[in-house]
């Protein structure tokens, strides 16, 4: 739109704003909810500078309304930004991007500014929230300072530190705000402990709806998971190995869950009992007690910080992030409930800005790897309220896995391949992936056990002519979605094992064992001796090439010697074979799915 002014809607945001007295909008686009908390610690912290904030989901709100923000005095409009796969905005804050892209409102006398996150691991570095800070200032808003980058791959929440110590003050600037003297810190949710509340009108896990596991009613999603049961719970490695990789079946019968190859699995885990134990422990709570912790903010559209009744345990156990190293505001407030003062400056140091405070952050908690309850043990006389430790904590959030079945041979199950992770801390504590060292123990037993979970659409997708050749590299789990792929083309053989594979001609295999013998190979030395073949696919008979697995080097690696290839064979300057990849890339004939 280009009108001037839109009449507010009933969830109007620039209504809330007003009546509630308030200045400052963050609005978050958040997948694993960083984004999200990183909006609610700025909102939070505005009143220290006279902006009384509020956080907002953009999916919720009617964006157009920007255009008015300027009515407000002293208003300023936040983004926390995250960036996802190929430059891709979140899911909540897709619908705000095309707005902007497709869009020329008017944004003059609209004042704003940008934090982004991303992983610099990937390609497309932080793209959204840089798109959204030029696009906003070319729509005529003023940019009250510069855009902020996290880099999810190094320290993000350093980043976030140093991008807000250097915000606030600029933004004090700019309205001429004279910030209070001290920070003071408020309790977001008011506690109440119930009596005798009927068990059936307590959560007991699910995400979203009371009783949704005891009365499953489809369509599954990620606010509605599906429990299903586990068929088949398999080790491949061999009993001589120390490493363990799974090899797991759900059974979606009956779920009307529908997925193609190349989906991802989403998994709700449950974090480890004794942890959770650990932390009831060191707060002297019951864990049974009942509680609802309510939002004070009867404007805010989250009304619980998760789902409300349920006892501490299910909180700890289904709904909290226990096994994350602890960010810095969360040390902050812990330091309250220290009756030794020599351990309340500890963590007061470490939760400053000043360099030895953030030199011991990095050292104490990142490098040494301290969840919070190597916290509290490490920290003897630090007891905080279990209700504030659990306002405190972020969401624990789902895992994604490459399913590696295809539906066309498994259309009741859905495979996937996960290894399982568990490593020593330099303190000489084991830690345990919250979700594999769970599904590990989960066996098609008598009931079988059962997994909450949903399948996630994604773009990595087979050509749709089955003649069409295709090039798969995926080491180590890698292999994942490439067992469904395989499972595609040769669905009438109903084969499983790779060498039958070979075997039935469907698939000429190079295989790079690069753990299990001495003279290590790995699939970019197989790629290097096989380039007649690799040109032979995609520069002449117009085939695909798909790379899984390892972000980090891998992928990297590949995409240089796919270049060479290019260069060498199909005699081109570097700046040609680029582009022959970059067409290739939007031809979607190059495809990857990659993690860090
Ligand atoms: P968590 O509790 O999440 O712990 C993992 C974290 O522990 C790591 O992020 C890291 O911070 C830390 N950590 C791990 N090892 C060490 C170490 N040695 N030293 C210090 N810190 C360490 N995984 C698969 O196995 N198979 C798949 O097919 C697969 N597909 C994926 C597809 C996508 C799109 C994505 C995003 C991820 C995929 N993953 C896959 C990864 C998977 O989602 C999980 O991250 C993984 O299984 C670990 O989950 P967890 O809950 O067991 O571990």
């Amino acid at each position: 739109t280009t009108s001037a002014s839109i009449t507010p809607a009933e969830n109007s945001f620039i209504k809330k704003l007003k009546t509630s007295g308030r200045s400052l909008v963050v609005f978050y686009g958040s997948q694993t909810g960083t984004a999200e908390e990183f909006a609610g610690r700025l909102a939070k912290e505005g009143i220290r500078y006279k902006l009384k904030g509020m956080v907002a989901d953009p999916e919720e709100c009617d964006m157009e309304e920007l255009i008015n923000l300027k009515d407000i005095p002293n208003s300023l409009a936040v983004f926390c930004l995250a960036t996802y796969g190929e430059g891709d905005p979140t899911d909540n804050a897709m619908e705000f991007v095309d707005w902007l892209k497709n869009g020329d409102a008017d944004l003059n006398g609209l004042n704003y500014a940008v934090f982004g996150l991303g992983n610099k691991t990937y390609e497309h570095y932080n793209e959204i929230a840089l798109f959204v800070d030029h696009k906003l200032e070319q729509l005529g808003a003023n940019r009250v300072y510069e855009c902020g980058l996290g880099d999810d791959d190094a320290n993000i929440e350093d980043d976030f530190l140093t991008w807000k110590e250097k915000f606030w003050p600029a933004v004090c600037e700019y309205f001429n705000i004279e910030p209070a003297a001290e920070e003071f810190s408020v309790r977001q949710y008011k506690l109440t402990e119930h009596v005798n509340m009927p068990a059936e009108k307590v959560f007991r896990g699910e995400i979203a709806r009371l009783n949704a596991f005891q009365n499953q009613r489809p369509p599954f999603d990620a606010k509605n998971p599906f429990l299903a049961p586990v068929l088949v719970n398999r080790e491949l490695h061999g009993p001589s190995s120390t490493r363990s990789c799974m090899h797991i079946e759900f059974d979606i019968n009956g779920s009307k869950m529908r997925y193609d190859a190349g989906d991802h699995l989403a998994v709700y885990p449950t974090n480890n009992a004794e942890l959770v134990n650990k932390i009831g422990e060191k707060c002297q709570a019951d864990l049974d007690q009942v509680i609802s912790l309510e939002n004070t903010d009867e404007e805010s559209t989250k009304k619980n910080p998760f789902p409300c009744p349920c006892t501490y345990r299910t909180a700890l156990t289904h709904y909290l992030d226990i096994t994350n190293n602890p960010r810095t505001h969360v040390l902050k407030e812990l330091a309250e409930y220290c009756s030794d003062p020599a351990d309340k400056e500890k963590l007061l140091k470490m939760s400053s800005t000043t360099p030895e405070g953030k030199a011991m952050f990095q050292q104490w908690i990142t490098h040494e790897n301290r969840n919070i309850v190597h916290i509290l043990e490490d920290i003897p006389s630090c007891k905080p309220a279990l209700d504030h430790l659990c306002e405190l904590l972020p969401r624990l959030q789902c895992r994604y896995y490459s399913i590696s079945s295809s539906p066309k041979l498994h259309p009741t199950a859905i495979h996937i391949t996960a290894v399982v992770v568990e490593y020593k801390t330099p303190t000489g504590r084991i830690n345990r992936g919250v979700t594999t060292s769970w599904l590990k123990e989960k066996h098609p037993s008598d009931p079988p056990a059962l997994v909450p979970i949903f399948v996630r659409k994604s773009q990595f997708r087979l050509p749709s002519r089955t003649t069409t050749p295709v090039i798969m590299v995926g080491p180590g789990t890698g292999i994942a979605p490439f067992r469904a792929f395989i499972q595609e083309r040769d669905v009438a053989k109903r084969e499983e094992e790779l060498q039958q594979y070979v075997d039935s001609g469907t698939l000429i295999l190079h295989t790079a064992f690069s753990r299990e013998q001495a003279n290590k190979v790995y699939v970019t030395h197989l790629l290097e001796q096989n380039k007649d073949e690799i040109w032979d696919v995609i520069g002449k008979k117009n085939g695909h090439i798909y790379v899984c697995g390892d972000a980090r080097n891998m992928a990297r690696d590949v995409h240089n010697i796919l270049l060479k290839v290019v260069m060498e064979k199909g005699n081109m300057s570097e700046l040609q074979a680029a582009d022959y990849i970059k067409k290739m890339d939007s031809q979607k004939r190059y495809s990857t799915d990659v993690w860090s």
